[in-house]
């Protein structure tokens, strides 16, 4: 049994297929045009002092920034792109609650770019997990407290940050994107590719939300990651079909039950604070009988 102890992977998390992915080339060869010709997000470049790429390291955020980067590009505003990722800090028992390496993708492929690469962590909540006991409930669908306290908040001060670095005297104008794919959810279909933001305030940052890859399916945003040699993360060979978390109450049960395998540790101090809690980790589905089944039919990889 392989194992990845939770701060310092043995297992590469980076998937071998890209490892050494290619200089990027913003010629226009095929499948790049590919690409753009159908790309619908109308984006007002010039409108910014900036562009900050939300990536968690995973598939669609990845080929948000590609997509970015090579738009920035055309545009001549590659300067303005920024990649920040958000740290979601560990548990007590010291496990991260993200993927290990998710942070480490997205710095390589700003890198990649030569764009600048942040970490940030919310300057309230030493971690997510800290978030959800102050809160007594694990996060839901009509409880997104999670993204919006631990990635919305911590972009916005970003964002600030990035003002204050950039010496405008003037409110900064910022736009925000992110890897969301209307394919995703009926409430992700609704979204506009582009509308201001709701962490908008006059008086210190105008932002607008970009969607870059909102009309992309699942398929061709892996034709994508194939075609670019994007890195992507493992634990998509290893049968998680999304990333952030290693255990999300918003995921599917399948996937629940695959990333428990994956992860026991981490499973087994979930399954330890929802008994303190009283509140089961998913609706009706409790994380003890997440490790239940499992523990049916355990993977021979386990990271934690
Ligand atoms: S992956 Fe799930 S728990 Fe983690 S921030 Fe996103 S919605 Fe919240």
């Amino acid at each position: 049994m392989a194992s990845i102890s939770p701060a310092n992977s043995t297992v590469s998390p980076v998937s071998t297929a890209a490892v050494s992915p290619p200089a990027p080339c913003f010629s226009r060869c095929g499948g790049q045009l590919a690409l753009f010709s159908t790309a619908r997000a109308e984006f007002d470049w010039d409108a910014q002092d900036v562009v900050v790429v939300g990536h968690s390291g995973g598939k669609d955020s990845s080929v948000c920034l590609e997509t970015v980067c090579r738009q920035a590009n055309s545009a001549g505003a590659l300067h303005k792109v920024r990649v920040l990722h958000c740290d979601l800090g560990s548990t007590p028992g010291g496990y991260l609650i993200e993927w290990p390496g998710a942070a480490a993708i997205a710095r390589r492929q700003a890198e990649r770019y030569g764009v600048p690469f942040a970490i940030r962590r919310s300057s309230r909540w030493t971690s997510l997990y800290a978030r959800i006991l102050a809160h007594g409930k694990w996060p839901g669908f009509f409880a997104r407290y999670c993204t919006s306290d631990l990635k919305t908040t911590v972009g916005r001060d970003y964002i600030d940050e990035v003002g204050r670095e950039l010496n405008l005297r003037r409110p900064v104008r910022a736009g925000y994107a992110l890897g969301m794919r209307a394919e995703e959810s009926a409430l992700r279909a609704r979204k506009e590719v582009v509308t201001r933001h709701r962490m908008t305030a006059r008086s210190k940052r105008i932002v607008d939300a970009w969607l870059p890859v909102h009309h992309l399916d699942e398929s061709t945003v892996w034709s994508t990651i194939r075609d670019q040699a994007l890195p992507y993360h493992a634990a998509y060979d290893w049968g998680m079909r999304r990333l952030s978390c290693r255990l999300c109450p918003l995921a599917a049960r399948n996937d629940l039950v695959q990333s428990a395998r994956l992860n026991p540790g981490l499973a087994a101090e979930y399954a330890r604070t929802e008994a303190i809690m009283g509140k089961p980790f998913k609706g009706n589905l409790s994380m003890a009988r997440i490790i239940e089944a499992a523990n049916e039919a355990p993977d021979e990889l386990s990271i934690s």
